[in-house]
């Protein structure tokens, strides 16, 4: 199996383990020739900027030693597992329909041209007069880059004051980043009301929706870090019927076949509306999440998909389960964490993470984009998953120091800026 991963994956120790599971053979293609991730060292070394290059690369890996299936991990290799595996004839999506569900601008106009509801949204070009573009908007208003994830950059705006505010941060943000597109965002309505994510997976253009989670926390904004995840949804069926369907209707609209997809929808009195659908897994490690529902972690359902084998055959299993993706408390330098093991002994709790070690920056979002750690919970019912979460929250104490730049411009002393 060839998993195709950003060096900096969060998901390559889920997908090593899940196919040691599974005793899955994976080679990792990615840019980590002087990594010390030895997945990444003795894998195969490409370049994610050079497309046709890298192809060229795992092509000839391919004729020395077949693969079964590819995996793209992450938004930034999906593409390009998807052209890999068209050209190696193996299951794949339309690499035009992951371009589509990665770009923010292509999704909302394909959903729109196959009748998919989508808020009224426009194109921003930062280099022109703000002023003038805010006339067409409506507050409040969502603003996002084309291409970033995890809700980087995405800022709520109630007025023209912070509409141009938030344009110029977004601005900032994405001068400091490798993307596509640095000078154009989406500026779209504010959809008010609850929200879910979605996991599913397809095959032959099937969707087999593996879960729905309640994200019990308001996102109100201005700014959209992810916390709690619980499943199953306690939404009445009718709801989640209509978020299959919504779903499925995007995928459709999309072109997309084959493979795992992350949706995230918003529901309120006009019905389900899709925010996004990616053409891949849940961040983070999040994965993990599905072992208490069905056996097997997400990754592993996404191997043995690849690998055209037999699909495992998720088993539903009685109670709730939930994580926390641990917020980011403060800007700063991580001194220390304290109340792991108080935390670690909350009923019910399964797991405490913590990614960041210390000495390490923190930056909260929208900059940021690292979640410090994750707690995992599993309990008879879905509230008490959430309730035993939020326990263990609050047992955790995150010591962040102040960060202190020194700025030296030529000429000038040394000051000090916190
Ligand atoms: P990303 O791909 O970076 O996660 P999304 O478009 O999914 O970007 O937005 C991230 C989060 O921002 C969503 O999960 C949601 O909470 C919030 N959000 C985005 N667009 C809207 C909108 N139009 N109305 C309300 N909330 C939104």
């Amino acid at each position: 199996m060839l998993v195709i991963a950003p060096h900096s994956s969060y998901r390559t120790t889920a997908f090593l383990d899940a196919a040691d599971l599974l005793g899955v053979d994976v080679l990792f293609a990615s840019e980590g020739k002087y990594s010390v991730v030895s997945a990444y060292a003795d894998g195969l070394h490409i370049d994610l900027k050079d497309t046709e290059g890298a192809i060229q690369t795992i092509l000839r890996e391919a004729a020395r030693c077949p693969f079964s299936g590819v995996v793209g991990t992450d938004d930034a290799t999906t593409e390009l597992a998807a052209r890999v595996a068209r050209e190696l004839g193996l299951p794949h999506n339309p690499s035009a329909a992951v371009k589509i569900a990665r770009r923010k601008d292509l999704a909302r106009k394909r959903l729109a041209e196959k009748g998919v509801p989508v808020p009224h949204h426009h194109l921003i070009d930062l280099r022109q007069s703000l002023t003038a573009q805010a006339e067409a908007v409506r507050f409040p208003c969502v603003l996002k880059p084309l291409t970033l994830s995890a809700s980087r950059g995405v800022i709520r705006t109630n007025d023209i004051d912070q509409f141009l505010r938030a344009c110029s941060r977004i601005g900032q943000l994405l001068n400091t980043e490798e993307v596509e597109e640095r000078n154009r965002i989406l500026a779209e309505d504010f959809i008010s009301g609850s929200e879910v994510a979605v996991e599913g997976m397809l095959r032959g253009g099937e969707l087999d929706v593996l879960a729905i989670f309640d994200k019990p926390d308001p996102l109100e904004g201005p700014y959209f870090e992810e916390t709690y995840y619980v499943t199953p949804s306690q939404l009445d069926e009718a709801t989640q019927t209509e978020i299959r369907q919504r779903v499925n209707d995007a995928c459709d609209a999309y072109g997309l076949r084959e493979g795992p997809i992350h949706a995230e929808c918003r529901i309120n009195d006009d019905g389900v509306w899709i925010l996004e659908v990616a053409a891949r897994t849940i961040g983070g490690l999040c994965g993990r999440l599905f072992r208490f529902g069905t056996g097997y972690s997400l990754e592993e359902l996404v191997l043995a998909h690849a690998t055209v084998s037999p699909l495992l055959r998720p088993a539903a299993r009685p109670g709730g389960a939930g994580v926390l993706m641990i917020p980011t408390p403060a800007a700063g330098i991580l001194r220390r964490v304290e109340g792991v093991l108080a935390a670690q002994n909350v009923r019910f709790i399964e797991e405490v993470s913590i990614l960041v070690r210390e000495g390490y920056q923190l930056v909260p979002w929208p900059e940021g984009s690292g979640y410090l750690g994750f707690v995992f919970a599993h309990a008879p019912t879905p509230q008490q998953a959430e309730a035993a979460l939020r326990q263990a929250h609050a047992k955790l104490n995150f010591i962040v120091a102040p960060l202190w730049k020194l700025d030296q411009s030529p000429g000038d002393a040394v000051s000090a800026t916190g």
